[in-house]
């Protein structure tokens, strides 16, 4: 593990943004402490029989932050990072992103610390078995709804859907998000946090005059998220000029084709050896020259180190928590417009709700109408984001943290204080 890896506190991290927006709230202390508190945590250790017929132990996590508007919602993780302080902090951050999307959930979030490509497929789906029967007593479609996340996919969801099933006696779709179509998985959610970075970054340029024939982007992180927002940037007249994955990166000040590079990092598992470009390494790929960056790939990638350097005016955040404490300070003093991740990234929770919608009624939606009903909620409230930051004179981030913890705030109130 990396010097800087150790440092970095996820959960520090979301608790200086929270602490920072109900600044600007007149909150009671112990409501505060309500808010700001895990409501549940749980950690599993649990064995998985491997392919060479020996037992190894696996430690897996679930965190219900905030349930008050809803049952919670929130990804699993698959990596070798994964710790109770970052699955702490995603949960968080999701019960801030759905209230800030107005949709009614609240934030959860689960991890097992493993790296899955060093897994076979029989070995990941009993691991994953194994896991769901572990957090068995806490999901169910009312109460707490999983999605993909990191290392994890609709394969993934596919086994988690049938391990409860079976479980139950019954098919229950409707226990995951993110799942393959085949069993009840929703149109457009394999784009959609893609496709709602680019709705948000479209709009934040118009509110800055930014012509998008004239302006350059560079995406860290070229999976899911990365991949479909360079995409999708590109379909609207903007010139990609960089990206990177793990292995590193590639730049173009003339601009990358992005079809042809989607599929030349498919055939090759990386974009870092496409022709007519220049190899970049992640740090190069983030201090680059370019007018949005787009951080599409883990945690803490932007501090104090890499942001006295970034060049970039405006950071659309595609990953969760993508700045630290720092990092997010170096550049707001330098007047860098941030469009939050609760609020960027919120795409893929929206469509998520839109297939748990779905899978409980039974009754499908067309693509149109995801893509319509996406663009809708995310372009609402970003003005809502928008127009509270011009209102009170704070970025971006403290106004959507400080509306998203209002909505929250009057759910509880609304309900009360049991009993
Ligand atoms: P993914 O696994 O599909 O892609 C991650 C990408 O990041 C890959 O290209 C990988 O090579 C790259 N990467 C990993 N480590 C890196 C490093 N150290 N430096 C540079 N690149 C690195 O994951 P994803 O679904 O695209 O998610 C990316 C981020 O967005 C995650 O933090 C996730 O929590 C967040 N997010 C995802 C969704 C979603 O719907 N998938 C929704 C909201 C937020």
């Amino acid at each position: 593990m990396s010097a800087m890896k150790r440092r970095y506190s996820a959960s520090d991290v979301a608790l200086a943004q929270f602490n920072k927006a109900i600044g600007y709230l007149d909150l009671d202390e112990a409501l505060v402490e309500y808010l700001r508190l895990p409501k549940r945590e749980f950690i599993v250790n649990f064995p998985v029989m491997m392919d060479n017929g020996r037992m190894r132990m696996f430690t897996g996590y679930r965190v219900h932050h905030n349930t008050t508007k809803g049952p919670t919602k929130g990804g699993i993780r698959y990596h070798p990072d994964v710790t109770l302080d970052e699955v702490r902090a995603l949960a968080m951050w999701m019960t801030w992103k759905t209230a800030l999307m107005n949709i009614p959930f609240g934030g959860a979030k689960g991890g097992v610390q493993v790296n899955p490509k060093e897994l076979t497929r029989n070995e990941l789906r009993r691991l994953t078995r194994r896991y769901a029967t572990e957090i068995g007593f806490l999901i169910s479609p009312e109460g707490d709804i999983p999605a993909p996340d990191v290392g994890t996919d609709p394969q993934v969801m596919a086994w988690i859907m049938d391990t409860y099933s079976m479980h139950r006696g019954y098919s229950t779709p409707a226990i995951v998000t993110g799942k393959p179509i085949a069993v009840g998985g929703s149109r457009g959610r394999i784009e959609a946090t893609g496709t709602g970075v680019m709705f948000t970054t479209m709009e934040t340029m118009k509110r800055l005059g930014m012509d998008p024939a004239e302006t350059t982007v560079a995406v860290q992180g070229f999976g899911n998220v990365g991949s479909i927002a360079a995409l999708r940037m590109w379909e609207q007249g903007c010139k990609v000029v960089g990206v990177s994955d793990v292995s590193g990166g590639i730049y173009n000040s003339r601009g990358l084709h992005m079809g042809e590079l989607i599929a030349h990092a498919r055939e090759n598992g990386s974009v870092i050896d496409y022709p007519d470009a220049d190899r970049v390494n992640n740090r190069e790929l983030l201090t680059s020259e370019c007018d949005i960056l787009i951080p599409a790939a883990l945690e803490g990638q932007i501090d104090e180190i890499v942001a006295p350097d970034v060049k970039a005016r405006l950071i659309a955040e595609g990953t969760n928590g993508p700045c630290t404490t720092e990092g997010d300070a170096i550049l707001l003093d330098r007047n860098a417009t941030f469009i939050p991740d609760i609020l960027c990234n919120a795409g893929g929770v929206t469509v998520s709700y839109f297939e748990w919608v779905q899978s409980l009624q039974a009754f499908f939606w067309s693509e149109e109408q995801i893509v319509d009903n996406l663009r809708r909620i995310m372009l609402e409230n970003f003005e809502a984001v928008w127009e509270t930051a011009q209102n009170k004179g704070i970025d971006m981030r403290t106004a959507a943290y400080t509306l998203a913890i209002s909505r929250v705030v009057e759910a509880v109130e609304a309900r009360g204080i049991y009993p």
